[in-house]
């Protein structure tokens, strides 16, 4: 399936704010197929070459519904510094991802979100939980797993479990104060 730029669906497209469906597992070999395409997506997105040959726009996530499947599918694929300082590469395919639990404490990007499927800029604070606990089937491993996630990783978790129910970025920004100040909440 080609993926690019034009073919990834947008936010004007009533489809992305449709519920995506739960996937059964094992995976069929067509659901394989897409994961391993929305993989390489993001994969080559990063790679300045490939991306200006291929028309990609850089991401660290992309859900199925994107792409304009309403299943529960996403991949992420980012680097980010663990609690040791190391730089470590996460990488998931994700399958029926669900969050069992997330913090109190909230966090948001510093210079807030962007989103495949948004072309226009829409600035203010995206307040999401510090933390949060996933389980999910992951088809890179073959298994099923549990992540706890913090910062970044813990962001991008969420910003793409938000596709599966309709949910924008920008839907979670204050209205009437975008740049509020929140307390408590990790600044990334
Ligand atoms: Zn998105």
């Amino acid at each position: 399936m080609l993926i690019n730029n034009d073919t990834i669906v947008k936010d004007n497209d009533p489809l992305m704010r449709t519920k995506s469906e739960p996937v059964k597992l094992p995976l069929s070999v067509e659901d394989k197929n897409i994961l391993m395409d929305m993989y390489n997506y993001v994969k080559d997105s990063i790679d300045p070459e490939l991306s200006e040959e291929r028309n990609l726009r850089a991401a660290v996530g992309i859900s199925a519904i994107q792409i304009g499947i309403p299943k529960r599918m996403t991949v992420i694929r980012l680097t980010d510094i663990d609690k040791n300082d190391n730089e470590i590469l996460y990488e998931f395919c994700l399958v029926n991802p669900k969050i069992i639990s997330s913090s109190l404490q909230k966090a948001y990007l510093q210079s807030g979100e962007g989103c495949l499927s948004v072309i226009e800029e829409h600035e203010g604070y995206v307040v999401r939980s510090a933390r949060v606990t996933v389980e999910a089937y992951d088809a890179l491993q073959d298994k099923h797993i549990r992540i706890r996630a913090r910062g970044f990783l813990a962001i991008v978790l969420q910003h793409e479990l938000d596709h599966f129910e309709g949910t924008l970025f920008y839907d979670h920004i204050n209205k009437d104060e975008p740049f509020k100040e929140i307390e408590n909440a990790l600044i990334i």
